[in-house]
């Protein structure tokens, strides 16, 4: 029996999505560190520049980090974008999208002399045309807004939604039953904001969450990116009962009768 796995023989893979680099990514980013956990940050270089600031209607300012900050504080996690500005993109033409998309990556990737591969949706409007800005632009994926509530892997990569958003009262139950699931290529990610861990007064459960999935040998922490393009390569692999043909140019690992095997980049491994 052959089954897939994530890369070095991980069953599972966790991650976290959080939008808008405000203020309390720096704690949130700690604490990732902390637990040898891996993050995806969607902002907006427009509101980056500019330090927009807005109150929360529990009274707490919610603040924008500052280019200078963002560049150390995120390094070994994925910055993907989020658009320029944040707008509410129903109203935007094409070239509208176009501009908001193209010009944040761009910035983006000025600031942080890397490609930037990934998007994520703001508000929760999305729509066929967006998408076809999303592959224009060259991004490897877009993140929209509606949840999986499942550790199935998405197929869909222009349309990648997260498992489940840390607001929802059904947290700690779907992580439970991550810990639990045989799913094959099993995927659990968290999203939200790191403002929302203040005004809902939630550190102590994402830390316990973050405890728990870190001590686990079976799950491997991965960005959005890392997983998508993971996902990707094990779709082209041949996979028979006589050999598996990897066609890609990263190592793929399977476990053959429970014997965990890495196939290289474009190796045929017999069976
Ligand atoms: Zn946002």
């Amino acid at each position: 029996m052959i089954r897939r796995l994530y890369p070095y023989g991980k069953k599972k893979a966790f991650s976290v999505t959080y939008d808008d680099g405000v203020l309390q990514d720096v704690r949130f980013v700690e604490l990732l560190n902390q637990y040898g956990l891996k993050g995806t940050f969607n902002l907006n270089s427009a509101l980056m520049e500019s330090e927009f600031a807005w109150t929360h209607e529990t009274g707490l300012v919610v603040k924008r980090l500052r280019a200078d900050v963002v560049k150390g504080l995120y390094a070994g996690h994925e910055v993907a974008s989020h658009t320029l500005n944040h707008p509410y993109m129903h109203d935007l033409s094409w070239e509208g999208v176009m501009w908001e998309l193209s010009q944040d990556k761009r910035n983006l990737e000025a600031l942080f002399e890397t490609e930037v591969k990934g998007f994520a949706v703001p508000f929760d409007y999305y729509s066929d045309m967006i998408e076809a800005c999303v592959q224009e632009c060259g991004f490897a994926y877009g993140r929209i807004s509606e949840m999986s509530h499942s550790f199935c892997p998405q197929k869909d990569y222009y349309r990648w939604k997260a498992t489940v958003f840390h607001c929802e009262a059904c947290l700690e139950e779907l992580t439970a039953q991550f810990l639990e699931t045989d799913e094959e290529l099993a995927v659990f990610q968290i999203v939200g904001h790191s403002y929302d861990l203040d005004t809902e007064n939630m550190w102590e459960r994402m830390e316990a969450i973050f405890q728990t999935v870190s001590s686990r040998e079976d799950i491997l922490p991965m960005t959005t990116i890392e997983m998508i393009e993971y996902l990707k390569a094990m779709e082209q692999a041949e996979i028979t009962d006589g050999y598996i043909q990897n066609h890609s140019d990263r190592s793929l690992w399977f476990a053959v009768n429970d014997v965990v095997y890495e196939v290289k980049p474009n190796e045929k491994v017999l069976l």
